[in-house]
Parts: structure tokens; C-alpha cells; sequence
């Protein structure tokens, strides 16, 4: 029955607990990123915990309300939103479009104006903010195609004096995924408050800062850092955001809340030595399962589960999938125990962009989840 996706209910409970517990001592609202993962048990036991919902599709909102999430928590970014996906938000009342772009504003009101409604919309404004991680998951660089450039905001206001079907709460930002540098948010904290100001400067009055997701999990050492800190990630908006009364403070996280309740278990199918002499494990897995380390080189931490209380000597190994494509290797050249034909690996914190990125290329069957 491998490969599968093999969930900890429990570790996913204490996670959703430990960042619940943390945002409440500021009052802050949480809404969970479902592009990290839509299986409808882990929806169900997020929305349950009353976290709001940060879509990126129309689809995604629909399985949001679906999903037990109330649609006034419901938020729906996208830098690209198709009338249809527009108008299924509009119909279900939504907390806030995130607009991207100066058009999508024209866009918006002309479908609110149709439906004799008016959208609630927060301005996704690029920080201009550098993180260190992956060029593939920073979102927040000028010459990134996400949200509204700083040197458009003047132009942004101007045309919302005309757009009498919408109603401007709040204004986002998303600066990129699998962050662990705080140094990174409180410049984020530093930039939304002054960005703030120059609304209220302006006669608009933010309701809302959303802050939107990002903060990284221990892909190293899973084992040991299954829970993110998340006291120390809400401590820094809290240090370095600076709040006019009745405003508030919205998050989007994803990958902190699901990366580490799953592994994805594998078969070893052949164990091969190239003719440049590396040792080779092919598993049953590949990147129609977790498209992660083909994608943008990420690191899984693998272990060998039949090998466990065994003592096996250790060997250099490559490990890699199935599929007809040289990128789908999980890991290279890694100290790794004897490993034989048959041996179920254990591929590590996969419950974010794991099964969400999945497909059935070389026609193969979607995984099943294990709970
Ligand atoms: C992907 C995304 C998130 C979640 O990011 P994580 O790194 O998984 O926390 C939040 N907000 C927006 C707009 C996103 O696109």
C-alpha cells in the first residue's frame, strides 16, 4: 500500500495549540494557508480550533466553508483571480479579497457593483523585504509579480475614491515561505507600521495589518523540533509593530501548522550502484508525491524504519523515485544505514506542500492518507 502519507493527529493538535495559545496572548487571528495542505481531516481539525482560512483559489475558498471554516474568517489572495472565483467569494461574504494589482481593483468593484454589494479588500503591498530563503519561496523582492509596489500605493488610493463598491480594511503583506531568520518579520513589523501611518496620513483608516505567513519548520532535525516556536515569532510583531487603537493583527501560516505532522512512507523497489560508483536506493515515491526537493532543492530529513534497533553499518547513498525525470532524487550523496530491497523509508515533515503538490504524472495513482 505505499507509498502513503502517514499523519500524527496528536502532533498536530499540540502544534495547532501551541500557536493558538501564543497569537491569543496578543489577540492576534490566525487564518491557515490551505495551500498547504487541503486533506479534509486536517481542515476539520483546524477550523474546529476557530483559525480563519487564507485562500489563494476559488476552489480553495470553497473547500474553506466546506471545511467547517466561518467565511467572515475567510481571506482570498491570488495574483491572478478569475471572475468566477470572484464572484463564488462574493456570494459567500468573505472577511477580505488581498488585491494584487491596480486592476484587480477595477475588477473587483465592477462584479460587487452586479451583485449590488460591496467587496471588503485589503491591499497586498510588496515590503520590499529580502528573506533569506529559497529565491522559489521569497514572494516579497520589487521585481516579485505579488502584490502592489510601493510606488503604485499613491496611484492605488486615487483610483478607490472612484470604486464606490469597495470598502478598504486593511492592507497585506507576504513575504515568503520556510523563514527562520526573526530578523526578517521585524523588518516586516517595522515597514507595515509605517505603511500604516501613511493611510491614516491620508484620511483611510487600516483596520487590519495582515502579516501573512512564512515562518519555517526544522526540516533538519524533525525529531526535535517538532513544534515551531511560535512564542518567539508573534513575540517579534509584538516588539516591532506598532498598533493605533482598535487595530488588529491578522497572520497566514501554513507550513508552521501541518509541515511536521506527516511523513511519507516508502518502499525501496532496487538498490543500484552507477557506473560512477554511487549507490543508488529507488523507492516507490517520487515527486508526484512530495515535488519539494525537485522543485526548489529542498531538504527532508529520511530514515530507514526497518533498519531501526537493528545495527546496519552505515553507506553513502543517493535516494530517488520512479519517475522519468533526473530531478526526482529525495536525497544525495547522504550517510544512510545498509539498506535493501523491500526496507519502508520514512520521508520526514512532508504535511505542507506535500499531497496539496501532488500529481498523477507517469499515470499514477494520487497516494491515500493514513490518520
Ligand atoms: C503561501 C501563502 C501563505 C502561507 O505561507 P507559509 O509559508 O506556508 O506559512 C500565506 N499567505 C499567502 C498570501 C500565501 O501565498
Amino acid at each position: 500500500m505505499t507509498p502513503y502519507y502517514n499523519y500524527d493527529i496528536s502532533l498536530l493538535r499540540r502544534t495547532l495549540d501551541a500557536c493558538l495559545n501564543e497569537a491569543y496572548r496578543y489577540g492576534y487571528q490566525v487564518h491557515y494557508a490551505l495551500k498547504a495542505n487541503v486533506e479534509p481531516v486536517i481542515l476539520h481539525e483546524i477550523s474546529s480550533r476557530g483559525f480563519g482560512a487564507d485562500c489563494v483559489s476559488g476552489w480553495e475558498v470553497q473547500a474553506a466553508v466546506e471545511n467547517g471554516f466561518a467565511p467572515a474568517k475567510v481571506v482570498f489572495a491570488g495574483v491572478g483571480k478569475s471572475d468566477d472565483e470572484i464572484n463564488y467569494a462574493l456570494e459567500q461574504d468573505i472577511f477580505a479579497f488581498n488585491c494584487e494589482s491596480l486592476q484587480e481593483l477595477e475588477v473587483i468593484n465592477e462584479l460587487a457593483r452586479l451583485k449590488d454589494k460591496v467587496a471588503t479588500i485589503a491591499l497586498r503591498i510588496n515590503p520590499d523585504v529580502n528573506p533569506d530563503t529559497h529565491r522559489y519561496i521569497a514572494t516579497g523582492q520589487k521585481e516579485s509579480k505579488f502584490g502592489i509596489s510601493y510606488t503604485e500605493v499613491n496611484e492605488a488610493l486615487d483610483k478607490l475614491q472612484a470604486l464606490s463598491n469597495l470598502r478598504v480594511a486593511g492592507i497585506h503583506f507576504h513575504i515568503g515561505s520556510q523563514i527562520l531568520d526573526m530578523s526578517s518579520f521585524a523588518e516586516l513589523a517595522h515597514r507595515a507600521g509605517e505603511i500604516s501611518d501613511w493611510f491614516f496620513e491620508r484620511g483611510v483608516a487600516i483596520e487590519h495589518l495582515n502579516m501573512g505567513g512564512g515562518l519555517g519548520v526544522d526540516y533538519l532535525e524533525p525529531e526535535k523540533n517538532p513544534i515551531p516556536d511560535f512564542a518567539a515569532y508573534f513575540k517579534v510583531f509584538d516588539d516591532n509593530l506598532r498598533l493605533r487603537p482598535s487595530q488588529k493583527v491578522h497572520f497566514e501560516l501554513g507550513r508552521s501548522l501541518v509541515a511536521q505532522c506527516c511523513e511519507l512512507r516508502t518502499k525501496v523497489l532496487i538498490t543500484k550502484r552507477t557506473g560512477g560508483g554511487a549507490n543508488f536506493i529507488i523507492v516507490d515515491a517520487g515527486m508526484t508525491e512530495l515535488i519539494r526537493p525537485a522543485l526548489y532543492q529542498a531538504h527532508h530529513k529520511i530514515v530507514n524504519l526497518s533498519a531501526e534497533g537493528e545495527c546496519r553499518p552505515a553507506e553513502r547513498y543517493y535516494i530517488g523515485g520512479p519517475i522519468c525525470e533526473s530531478s526526482d532524487i529525495f536525497a544525495r550523496d547522504i550517510e544512510f544505514p545498509h539498506t535493501e530491497r523491500g526496507d519502508i523509508l520514512a520521508i520526514k515533515s512532508v504535511g505542507a506542500y506535500g499531497s496539496t503538490m501532488a500529481s498523477n504524472y507517469n499515470m499514477r495513482p494520487l497516494a491515500k492518507a493514513v490518520f
